[in-house]
Parts: C-alpha cells; sequence; structure tokens
C-alpha cells in the first residue's frame, strides 16, 4: 500500500495544467494569469494634485503674501496653462497647470476678499503626483502565475484590461453513491441517511473556485454507475464519494474499468481514507472518495485540492504549513499516518491547534469548525499537550486582536 507522500507523487505526476483562455476581468477573479501584463500607458498620465487645494509656482511666492486665485480645475478637465503669480483652485487628481509646481491644501490657506494668504507651504513638488509615479508604459504589472485577487484585478482595470488570458477554471462532475441516502430536504427512513457528502464537497469546491457538474447520486448498481460516470468525463476531473471499499455493494472502481481508467491507485495508508481511489480516463483524474464523511473530507484536501490547485495552474499546489502548539493531548495512531481535524488560532502571539473532540472517520462533527489538519506518523505514541506540532493549514487561523 502507498504512503501519503508516495500516492500524492503519483497524483502530482499524472495531473497537468487546463490550457489557458480568455476571461473578462470580472470572471477572472481568483485565478492564475496565462500572460505577462505590461502597462498600456503612463500612470498617473499627467501630473496631478494630490489633495484639493490651489496650484501656484513656487518661486513665485514670497512668504506672507496674498495671491490671487485666477480659475478653477476639476479632476477630468485637460491640462490648462497656468499664469505666474496667481493661483488656481485644484481638486484631488485634477491636472495640474503648465508652470505651476506646488500645491498647497486647502486646510493650509486662508481665502481673503484679494486672494489666498498661505498658513503652511511645502517646497516644489508638493502635494503633486507625477506623471508615470505609479507605472510607466510598457512595464510589467503583472506576470505569468500570478494569482488574480481583488487588488491583481483593480492594477488590471487602471491599465485598461477589460479582458485577460487565465488558466481554465476546472470544471468539477460530482457523483455521490449509496443506496442507504436521501437527498437533502428528505426526511431519512429506517436505515437511510441524507446526503451530507454531496453537499460538503460542492461546497469545498466551490470554495477552491471550481464550476461544479452535479450528477447527483448514483445507486449501488453497475449500468446505474455507468452512466453517470461516462457523462463525468464530460468535466476537467470526475469526483466520487462512496463505494470504493471492499465490500459487495462497492461497485465504483469496476464501473471506472469499463470505461478505460487507468489506475493510478487504490488505497492509501492512511487514517481516516484508506479506500481512497485514484487514476486517469485518457487526460481526465478521477478520485473516487471514501463515503465517510470525514474520510471524504481528508481526502479531498490530501489529494483532490492539489490536482485541483495544478490544473488551474497554480504554482504551488501544496496547503501552507504552520507550527503550532499542541493544546490538548491526542490518542496513540495504528499502522497507518493519520490526520486529525482541528482549530488553528493565534493566542498571546503563539500558534495553538487544538484537535477536533469526535474525530470518528463518519462523524461530519470533527470537520465543523476545523481549519487545519495534523498529520501524525504510524506507530506513534500519544502526543502530549505542549508539544509543537507542524500542521497543514486549509483556511487562515483565527488571529486575536493586538489591543
Ligand atoms: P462507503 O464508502 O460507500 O462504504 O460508505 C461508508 C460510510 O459512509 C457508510 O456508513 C455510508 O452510509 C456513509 N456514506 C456514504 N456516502 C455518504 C454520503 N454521501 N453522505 C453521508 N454519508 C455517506
Ligand atoms: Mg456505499
Amino acid at each position: 500500500m502507498l504512503s501519503y507522500d508516495q500516492a500524492l507523487d503519483v497524483v502530482l505526476s499524472r495531473v497537468r495544467p487546463l490550457g489557458d483562455e480568455c476571461r473578462s476581468l470580472p470572471d477572472a477573479l481568483g485565478q492564475v494569469l496565462a500572460e505577462d501584463v505590461t502597462a498600456a500607458w503612463d500612470m498617473p498620465a499627467t501630473d496631478n494634485s494630490a489633495m484639493d487645494g490651489y496650484a501656484f509656482q513656487r518661486a513665485a511666492y514670497q512668504d506672507g503674501g496674498i495671491l490671487p486665485v485666477l480659475g478653477s480645475i476639476r479632476a477630468g478637465d485637460a491640462p490648462v496653462r497656468g499664469e505666474t503669480g496667481g493661483a488656481m483652485r485644484i481638486m484631488t487628481g485634477a491636472p495640474i497647470p503648465s508652470g505651476c509646481d506646488c500645491v498647497v491644501p486647502k486646510e493650509d490657506v486662508v481665502e481673503e476678499e484679494n486672494g489666498i494668504r498661505l498658513l503652511k507651504v511645502g517646497g516644489v513638488g508638493a502635494n503633486i503626483r507625477c506623471r508615470g509615479e505609479e507605472f510607466r508604459r510598457g512595464e510589467v504589472l503583472l506576470k505569468a502565475g500570478d494569482v488574480l485577487r481583488a487588488g491583481e484585478i483593480g492594477l488590471l482595470a487602471a491599465n485598461g484590461r477589460a479582458q485577460v488570458r487565465v488558466y481554465r477554471r476546472p470544471k468539477v462532475a460530482l457523483l455521490t453513491t449509496g443506496d442507504e441516502l436521501v437527498d437533502l430536504g428528505t426526511e431519512p427512513g429506517p436505515g437511510q441517511i441524507v446526503d451530507s457528502n454531496h453537499s460538503l464537497l460542492s461546497a469545498r469546491l466551490r470554495e477552491e473556485g471550481c464550476d461544479v457538474l452535479s450528477l447527483g447520486r448514483a445507486a449501488d448498481e453497475t449500468a446505474d454507475l455507468k452512466g453517470l460516470l461516462l457523462r463525468g468525463l464530460d468535466a476537467d476531473l470526475l469526483l466520487t464519494s462512496g463505494g470504493v471499499s471492499v465490500g459487495d455493494y462497492d461497485l465504483v472502481r469496476e464501473s471506472l474499468d469499463a470505461l478505460g481508467f487507468a489506475s493510478g491507485f487504490w488505497k492509501v495508508a492512511i487514517k481516516p481514507g484508506k479506500p481512497v481511489l485514484f487514476g486517469m480516463v485518457g487526460e481526465k483524474p478521477v478520485f473516487g472518495l471514501p463515503g465517510n464523511p470525514a474520510a471524504s473530507a481528508v481526502t479531498f484536501q490530501l489529494f483532490v485540492r492539489p490536482a485541483l490547485r495544478r490544473l488551474g495552474g497554480f504554482s504551488n499546489p501544496l496547503e501552507p504549513r504552520c507550527r503550532a502548539i499542541l493544546t490538548e493531548r491526542t490518542r496513540p495512531t495504528g499502522n497507518r499516518q493519520t490526520f486529525f481535524w482541528g482549530r488553528l488560532y493565534c493566542a498571546q502571539g503563539c500558534y495553538r491547534f487544538t484537535p477536533s473532540h469526535a474525530q470518528g472517520a463518519g462523524q461530519n462533527r470533527s470537520i465543523k469548525a476545523a481549519n487545519a489538519l495534523l498529520s501524525v506518523a504510524a506507530d506513534s505514541p500519544a502526543l502530549d499537550a505542549g508539544q509543537e506540532v507542524e500542521v497543514m493549514v486549509i483556511y487562515p487561523p483565527e488571529m486575536e486582536t493586538v489591543v
């Protein structure tokens, strides 16, 4: 049986980034840029005022003097010619009149009948934003591989880019399996449970910026499974839940085999999540996650998320890690590498990790409020509270407020 590291290597060696596509700027949020973007123009395009105030020529002003006000310029006006010996009222963002080289903020002047008297005055260039100060035409603003968050979207917009080339956002087909499951909104009968994995995995996929193609739920029966799995191959990645273990009705593997599935691995020496299945149908990665909710969520983190990041062109497909102090004792591990859900937070200037109380593979509760996973090697004794551990960060930790 492969170890976690070996199995992850198998996934990363088979999965390749999807091609790139042109997207309108708002739709590219969260995606990875597939081109270098250079500045189309100087920003700002002209020298302009950083304050609401008055523009004048510094050398023409004598301390204690009065400057007559000769006009007013608004943001959006074309540049005008200034006149020596006078001042122009100027609004923030308006072009500096030629001949002027200093702006005094409105707050620093007294308006008098025949002009303004300056209470404070800066030197040449005071309160002026110079042409090209932010960026110059031809300068590289963003590089292929950069992730587009709000700040990057704003910069692209300032540069007039309505469309950008980005790596394609993965479209993921999601299929849950199990005769015992009922749809959300249906009261479970005797022996039945609500299909919670569909909701959990679909939410997790959307958190990762994927488009979800829901295939609904298959019965534990090969004809039904094959038909739905085949439809799933329309997506970039196929994800199933349940039916990959050794039970009589675990039929996902044999149903995939009929579709030309090239197995990468089945079963990994981890807990929870041992029965996880991975392989390719042609160029499409396929993951069969175990049905137990916490096992499904762990194997999503360990294998599916790195594959999604690789597909989406992210340079680092792996979760960030962080060292933290364990706040409670863990139980010893058995013969498999064990993953504990828990809460990572910062207190008294130090990261701390509290394992969830219910760690059973079948328990949705262990994932609730969890933002990190602790990995403990096989055959480890219990780890004590106070010990330093390394955890995999899934969501940013809660930070303490510094007062
Ligand atoms: P399986 O992997 O199909 O053998 O299922 C293992 C356990 O997980 C069983 O107790 C199932 O009832 C449960 N299970 C399977 N699929 C789901 C699901 N979609 N939502 C919640 N529990 C599930
Ligand atoms: Mg099942």
